[in-house]
């Protein structure tokens, strides 16, 4: 706990009185906002490569500030896991998410694979495993719907016993897919001990690959690597032509980015996916 505290704590120090405002004024108000319904969630659709179809969706977490209008999760979610409000805020949006595909289902769209970013801080709740699946019967979805995006961070604290509650959310049925591949300290050996089913490439991965051919062929050897392993692999950030060519050419499985979407509402989602299924 020592470490992460650490590594977060560099936007507070090195004194409270250094604190901007705006992030006092998200830290003080936060409290109330899931309870005022100011969160929303956002759904980024996931394309396949090979059929050019919608495949699945990751849901964002939205911040919609009375005065400071849309606040970005990137301003928000450091401080809600400093506060611990990612604790509530965590199973708000996992309960939110499966709630919304129960209703796509009942409104008679395809079924498809809904992922949801889960927090460090998330992980070292002893009760995680059985959270998530209280939280799945509760809205009446099937683990198999869910993919669960994790980071590299999750295993700061304790390896070992991170490794034990993914097991267990494997032997639980979610998917598992490693987020934010390519930055930090991505290694090689997370991919041989974590049960994953999906490599999610950062975007990093692929700008620039268009001019570059020495990245070209590091992303092709991540994909053979992966798939050599069994793992689907995605690509965020996708967003050019271009840079779809060199993702297809190198046997990607889907891609996500504004090439294609990006994030919007739900009422907005499920349309988008309807004219797509009919396109
Ligand atoms: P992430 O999980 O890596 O999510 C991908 C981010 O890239 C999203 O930013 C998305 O809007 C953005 N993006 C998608 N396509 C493109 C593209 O083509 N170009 C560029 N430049 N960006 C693209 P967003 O929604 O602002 O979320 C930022 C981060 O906040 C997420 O990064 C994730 O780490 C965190 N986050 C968002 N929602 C949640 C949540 O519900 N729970 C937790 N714990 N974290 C969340
Ligand atoms: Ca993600
Ligand atoms: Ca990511
Ligand atoms: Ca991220």
């Amino acid at each position: 706990v020592a470490k992460k505290e650490r590594n977060t704590c560099k936007i507070y120090s090195p004194s409270m009185n250094d604190v901007p405002k705006k992030e006092i004024m998200l830290e003080n108000s936060m409290l109330n906002a899931l309870e005022l319904g100011q969160f929303m969630l956002y759904y980024q659709p996931k394309i396949d490569v090979k059929t050019g179809r919608i495949n699945g969706a990751e849901a964002l977490i939205r911040w919609k500030h009375p005065e400071l209008g849309m606040v970005s999760p990137l301003d928000f979610i450091p401080i809600a896991e400093k506060t611990g409000f990612i604790i509530p805020l965590g199973e708000w949006v996992l309960y939110t998410a499966c709630r919304q595909m129960s209703e796509w289902e009942r409104m008679g769209l395809p079924r498809l694979t809904v992922s949801v970013n889960m927090s460090m801080i998330q992980f070292q709740q002893k009760q995680i495993v059985h959270t998530i699946e209280r939280i799945l019967s509760d809205a009446g979805i099937r683990p198999e719907q869910i993919e669960l995006e994790i980071t590299e961070s999750i295993f700061m604290d304790n390896q070992e016993y991170t490794l034990k509650i993914l097991h267990e959310l494997q032997q639980l049925g979610v998917k598992l897919s490693l987020d934010d591949f390519g930055t930090g300290y991505s290694s090689l050996s997370y991919l041989q001990n974590i049960p994953l089913h999906t490599l999610k490439l950062d975007k990093s991965f692929i700008s620039d690959i268009v001019s570059d051919y020495k990245k070209q062929m590091i992303f092709k050897s991540v994909v053979v690597i992966a798939h050599n392993l069994n793992l689907r692999v995605v690509t965020e950030g996708v967003e050019t032509e271009e840079e779809l060519r060199v993702i297809r050419e190198h046997n990607c499985d889907a891609v996500q980015g504004y090439i294609f979407s990006p994030p919007v509402p739900a009422p907005k989602f499920a349309k988008l996916y309807m004219d797509h299924l009919t396109a």
